[in-house]
């Protein structure tokens, strides 16, 4: 398979398919890989080790600070390796091997007696429930460090921003009493005045079924707004959805929970939901697996640390000559992966697969389209040079920060160069240097 390491991927063919999707089923044949570390956040301490048997939902590793989560095992088995990898977000982290057995036994929380606030964002706390999109850290760790003027408004996003994702608007399908349940939870611990239901796909009927949901739970409908979105790619990053939503302008440097927006997904009510009504830490998350080269697209609720390989045997490949590669986490902003040895973390929610033929990069014609399509108005072009020389000192003073990673200038570069990959990383590493 080609190596790739990519944003912006460009995938011909259709996407109407994703509305039909169906869930499936997988068998896993290969042992479960679990990374201790998402995206930006700090890497989790393992608590198991090497020859220890787990149960399904005991708890494999702890948060080292406010910036790691609580994570669980997702089967039961046999841990049969702790130690350090690259993982499919291409960082290096631990990771627990788990082989599974045929026990069935799980390890749950205990019930809550009563929902108060305090109980409430403990079991958030404890239920290891990862933001599926934007950071990447703990559910929690926005309601803790927000150092909040006055909570206001809380914005839960019922779609994904790629075109070839569809995992948001299947939960808000499919969970709706769960969407409802989980956001009213949510809105208790952040204490905001209202919630506002974002929609972009299957709108009317999103839209009937939750308010049908949140009349027969007897919630405050004068507290819940819905917001129909008319174009959603970019509009997907909290910034610019705040700035939609609530009129207000927070800058990029500033976190948007500072100044009273919290945002959620379908898939993170779902997981507060579980958590407090069946007791079950987050094991798993929906995954839309899409792309040209799959015979059918469908949705799948993954366990945490699935190989790639798996989902593979279950969602047959068309034409093996024109397949490609496959990317975690949508074709605009996913990664590329160069193995089928990938793992797929909880904190992903999409698998694509693709058929056009991975270039090798060229130098910079210097374009100048990648300037044009930016959002946020940066120098894509600049950028890339300091990310090369790493200079990281002058792409602060260029803005790089304000990169959203939304893969719009890899996508219409001539020269197929990398660019919102390399900006992406170089953005976590001034956020690192500034918070260490
Ligand atoms: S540099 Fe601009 S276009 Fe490129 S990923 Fe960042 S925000 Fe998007
Ligand atoms: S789009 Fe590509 S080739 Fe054009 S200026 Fe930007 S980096 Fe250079």
């Amino acid at each position: 398979m080609a190596f790739a390491n990519i944003r912006g991927v460009f995938i011909r063919g259709s996407r109407k398919a994703l509305r039909n999707a169906k869930i499936a089923e997988i068998k896993t044949s290969a042992n479960f890989c679990v990374p201790l570390k998402y995206g930006m956040a700090s890497e989790s301490k393992p608590l198991v080790s090497v020859g220890e048997n787990v149960k399904k939902g005991s708890v494999i590793a702890s948060p080292i600070d406010n910036s790691s989560a609580f994570i669980y095992s997702p089967v039961c088995g046999n841990v049969v390796a702790v130690d350090k990898r690259i993982n499919s977000n291409g960082q290096e982290s631990i990771v627990i091997e788990i082989e599974p057995s045929t026990s069935k036994a799980s390890l749950y929380f205990k019930p809550i007696e009563e929902q108060t606030k305090s109980n409430l964002f403990g079991r958030l706390v404890e239920c290891g429930s990862v933001d599926t999109w934007g950071k990447r850290l703990p559910s929690y760790k926005k309601y803790l460090s927000a150092n909040i003027r006055k909570a206001q408004t809380l914005i839960v996003k019922l779609y994904d921003s790629d075109g070839f994702v569809y995992s948001n608007c299947f939960i808000a399908k499919n969970y709706a009493k769960e969407v409802a349940l989980g956001a009213l939870l949510y809105l208790k611990i952040s204490n905001c005045d209202e919630v506002v239901f974002t929609v972009f796909d299957e709108q009317d009927k999103i839209v009937s079924q939750l308010k049908n949901e949140l009349l027969n739970i007897g919630a405050d409908l004068t507290k819940i707004r819905f917001y129909r979105i008319s174009r959603k790619y970019p509009l997907d990053e909290e910034h610019l959805l705040a700035k939609i939503i609530t009129r207000k302008t927070v800058r990029i440097e500033h976190n948007v929970e500072d100044f009273g927006v919290f945002v959620e997904s379908a898939q993170t009510c779902l997981n507060f939901y579980n958590a407090v009504y069946k007791n079950e830490p987050t094991i798993s998350s929906f995954y839309t697996i899409s792309g040209n080269t799959f015979k059918n697209a469908g949705v799948v609720d993954v366990l945490n640390g699935t190989k790639a390989l798996d989902i593979f045997s279950e969602f047959k490949i068309k034409n093996k000559e024109k397949f490609s590669s496959f990317a975690l986490g949508g074709a605009m902003a996913g990664i590329a992966q160069v193995s089928f040895e990938a793992e797929l973390p909880i904190s992903q929610t999409s698998l694509v697969s693709f058929e056009d033929k991975i270039y090798s990069e060229l130098p910079c014609i210097n374009c100048g389209k990648c300037t044009k399509v930016c959002p946020t108005r940066l120098e894509p072009m600049a950028l890339d040079t300091y990310a090369e020389e790493k200079d990281f000192g002058r792409a602060k003073k260029c803005g790089a920060e304000a990169c959203i990673n939304c893969g719009l200038c890899s996508y219409v570069c001539p020269a197929k160069r990398n660019l919102a990959q390399r900006i992406s990383d170089m953005k976590d590493n001034i956020i690192m240097g500034r918070t260490m």
